[in-house]
Parts: structure tokens; sequence; C-alpha cells
């Protein structure tokens, strides 16, 4: 079997790029992959143009071999963009050897272990509070308003979600690690806002009760010693995790052990390499792995690696279906699951795109049964909503309501 040919699409999707690759065969089955960033998605597919020389003619079996001759081609760039492009195009490989086979890719490595994994509901009042005209929801424009989305969570069966910090009526969170809206950004907090974050995790507590699971994501926008005094100051909440995006293992290790509350970290990290001295600190309770930027192979090995340090993963999913298909399948191949990403408030032409959507039943997604992902991309959907270049993603955070 040899590689034909392979094309890239890049998808408006409201307020950020989803980015998938196609991989044709001479015998006539194809594979998908997503590599959605938010942030390069042209950088992205400018790498798998670069790519192509070294695949066309190769066979897409061979996935592991096709993953060391990309990796020597951007090997002098590691992780990021070019690691983002190998692994859509991993992706569509495995997908490739999967249907050729008749089998699911959960079934190809050695599953399934688990036939549903609970998942948890993403950015929860986050895309709301930014964009709800775009999908069809009442705004957040109060406290009373994460109360409502609070019991909406929990009456739709969801036992667990995850939250920005929401600035109800400001039309936006507080965004500074990736965008500097907020004036001088040198990640810190001001009192005021670590009241804030208070008074917003301590609304959904109330309206959720004890035993709905919560997460905050404070991505990159604090330093460890606003980290500390966040995390501290939401330890009576008892929330399932404080997610902190932090290049420094030491720095994360400092937060942990500051607090009760747990920390997940990892989404940003790439291959074994990058998680090693994470897992050798235990710096974190919890680490996701983004599959769309590492690819389904290497992320299968952060998995396994990870439950030789008694580690929990958790996969970073906030992307189109064909990434919680993919994701799902990660989770049915590995022992040390915590829980799953997926976002559900999105743009409502979201079932159109794919040719399934994920079934979720009392807070747990099916795992797919395939042949390969069990799910492939509508083309003519995709080139509908083409992604023109012009917009910055997640372009929707607010300056502060107050002095910084
Ligand atoms: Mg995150």
């Amino acid at each position: 079997m040899k590689i034909t040919n392979i094309e890239t699409f890049i998808v408006d999707a409201g307020w950020r790029p989803w980015t998938f690759v196609k991989v044709e065969t001479d015998e006539g089955v194809t594979g998908w992959g997503e590599c959605s960033d938010g942030g390069a998605p042209h950088g992205v597919v400018g790498t798998i143009e670069d790519l192509k020389p070294r695949l066309i003619g190769q066979d897409p079996r061979a996935f592991e071999a096709r993953f060391w001759d990309m990796f020597r081609g951007v090997r002098q760039s590691p992780g990021g963009i070019g690691a983002k492009a190998i692994a859509g195009l991993d992706c569509a490989f495995i997908d490739i050897k999967a249907r050729d086979l008749g089998i699911s890719v959960a079934e190809l490595f050695g599953g399934p272990i688990r036939d549903k994994v609970r998942v948890y509901w993403s950015h929860c009042g986050s895309s709301r509070v930014r964009h709800h005209e775009m999908i069809g929801v009442a705004p957040i424009n109060s406290w009373d308003d994460i109360t409502a989305l609070g019991k909406e969570v929990a009456s739709r069966g969801f036992t667990a979600f995850k939250t920005n910090i929401v600035l109800p009526g400001q039309g936006g969170t507080w965004f500074s690690g990736f965008d500097g809206k907020m004036g001088p950004n040198d990640e810190w907090a001001p009192n005021w806002l670590v009241g804030h974050i208070e008074k917003l995790i301590g609304t959904f507590r109330d309206a959720v009760g004890p035993d709905v699971d919560i997460n905050l994501d404070l991505n990159f926008h604090f330093k460890p010693e606003a980290c500390m005094r966040i995390a501290r100051a939401l330890e009576k909440f008892n929330m399932h995790w404080l997610e902190i995006d932090r290049y420094d293992p030491e720095a994360l290790l400092q937060i942990k052990q500051s607090t009760s509350t747990r920390i997940c970290t990892g989404e940003n990290l790439y291959y074994m390499r990058d998680y090693i001295p994470y897992f050798e600190l235990h710096a974190a309770d919890v680490f996701m792995v983004d599959i769309p930027w590492n690819g389904f192979s290497q992320s299968k090995k952060i998995g396994d690696l990870a439950e030789v340090y008694q580690l929990n993963v958790a996969p970073h999913n906030y992307y189109s279906h064909m990434s919680s298909y993919v994701s799902a399948a990660l989770c049915a191949t590995l022992p040390n699951v915590r829980i799953m990403e997926i976002d559900i408030d999105d743009v409502p032409w979201k079932d159109d795109l794919t040719t399934g959507a994920p079934e979720i039943i009392d807070g747990y997604m099916t795992v797919p049964r395939g042949p390969g992902w069990g799910i492939e991309l509508n083309e003519e959907v995709a080139r509908a909503h083409a992604w023109d270049g012009a917009k910055m993603g997640y372009s929707k955070s607010m300056a502060p309501s107050r002095s910084f």
C-alpha cells in the first residue's frame, strides 16, 4: 500500500480554527487525522506540505516507521508546529491501518479495555460568556446565570465540568496569558481577582452540590506565586483539579506542595521526553495529553509511561468530534485514565462537519467501534466553513473591570 495524496483542511469553527489532514492510498483506503492549533494553523498545514515528499509513495501502515521519517524531517524544530503536523499524519496513517484490517484503533492497540469513558463539559460558561449568540444560548450576565448553568450541567447528566475565569456580564474571560489585552501582562493576580475566582467556583459549587467534579483552568495566565494564592483560596471547594500550564516542573511542584487543591498540567508537552521531568518529580496529580498535538502513537507511549509513575492521564480535547473519537480510542487502550475533556457548547453545525457525533450517556462517552476512528470529515461542510486566515483565534477575552 502506498500513499498517493495528502490534503489539508482548515475550518472556521467560530472562535478558533480546526485543522484536518486526509491521506489517500493506491488501494482506496483513506485515513483522517485532526491537528487543530488555535494560533498557527497555516504553520501546521505548511509543515504537512513540507513533509509530503518524504511520505508520498511510502506505506502508511508502517506508522512507526513513518513517524521517524517525519521526526527526522523536523527534528531541528522539536515540538510545537512540527509535532502537530506529524500528529495529524500519524493519526491518518493509524486510521488507514485499522480500516485496512477492518478493526477499530482501540483494537489495533490491544483494546478496547473499556467501552465508555467519563467526560467533563469543558469551557463551561467560558464559551457562553464569549460567544452566546454563535452557540445559540442565553448570555452569562450575572451570578444567577452561573448558578443556572451549574444546574444545567447536572441536569444533563454530566458529573464533571471545567471552566475558565468567567467574567459574568463582561462578555469574556480572564485570558491574559494568551492575548495580553489586560494591559501589562505580568502574570500576577490582584486581590480582587482572587476573590472573583473564589466567588465563581463557590457559586458553581453551591449550584451543583458536593459530588459533581469541578475543574478550573488557569492556563498560562499566572506565575506560581499567584497560582498558589488561588489554589489555597479554592481548597474549601474540594476541586477535582486546578489546571496550570507552566514549562518549569520545579515551579509546578512548588505549587502542588503548597496546597491541598489537586493540580493538573501537561497539555502543552510533547512526547515522553517532555513529560519525564514532570513525572520524575511527581510535579502534578493528573497529566493531560493532547493527541492532535502529539499523535496517537506517541500519546499511547506517554500514557503508558504515566502508568509507570502511578499517574492518571486525561486527554486534552477541545476540538471537533473527530478528536473526541480519537481521544476516546486512546482512553480505550490505557488503564490509567482519569477523565476526558469534551466541548458541549459549540458552533451549531458541529455535528454536520463529521460523519458521526459522540454518544454521551449519563456523563460517559461510548467508545467508538471503528473501523479506524469510526469517523470521517464531511469535506463539503469543511469547505463551506473555510478559515479565512484574517481572524485571530480565541480573541474574546476582556480587559479587567477594575484597576490592574
Ligand atoms: Mg488547559
